[in-house]
């Protein structure tokens, strides 16, 4: 069984960061909840192929695990693709003080999850392991999404197009939003004072 109500329920938290390491084969993460599909949010997405209750632990986030300083040369050279006009996806996450889990790997199927404003998804870290796990319970057929949460540097570089009501319109923090939503307004005012 996936769920798992006495977890620890540890906020994971995603890193801008991603590398281009030659990816392992190996097979696919698949979950007994959710499958690939192609999502109206953003490329290929995850979907429930059943009811899933709250609480329940869908899918892993299975990666590479790798040092800080590793992560940080990997991260480098994603910002670097990005500036040139390539993928500039964020695949990596924070697991410790001493290490990070890169899962860019192809065979990672849960780095397909969108980012949304309003999730029904969040990740976890569960010693050490990423989990995604439903933070309500999730209807057949919906769209699984988490809160990236990436800081309000380089706002501009993520757009949200979860469609939620309360989306700010690109891919940041619920905590940090309020912030964001202050510079989108004072940017506004600058518009419009030209
Ligand atoms: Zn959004």
């Amino acid at each position: 069984m996936s769920k798992a109500k006495s977890a620890p329920r540890v906020p994971a938290k995603k890193k801008r960061a991603a590398g281009t390491t030659p990816a392992p084969t190996r097979a696919a993460t698949t979950s007994e909840w959710a499958h690939v599909w192609q999502s109206p949010i953003h490329g290929k997405g995850i979907r429930a192929t059943r009811a899933i209750p709250s609480g329940t632990r869908i899918m892993e986030y299975e990666g590479e695990r790798i040092t800080k300083a590793e992560s940080e040369r990997r991260d480098a050279a994603r910002a670097a693709r990005e500036e040139a006009g390539g993928d500039g996806c964020v695949y990596i996450f924070e697991i410790n003080q001493r290490y990070d889990l890169d899962g860019s790997m192809e065979w990672n199927t849960a780095r397909l999850i969108n980012h949304s404003c309003e999730p029904n998804c969040q990740s976890e870290n569960v010693r050490g392991r990423i989990w995604i796990t439903a933070r309500r319970d999730i209807a057949e057929g919906e769209e699984l999404s988490f809160d990236y949460g990436f800081d309000v540097e380089n706002w501009q570089q993520h757009r949200c197009l979860c469609g939620s009501p309360k989306c700010v319109g690109y891919i940041v923090a619920k905590s940090h939003r309020w912030r964001l939503r202050k510079r989108l307004a004072k940017l506004r005012r600058a518009t419009k004072s030209k």
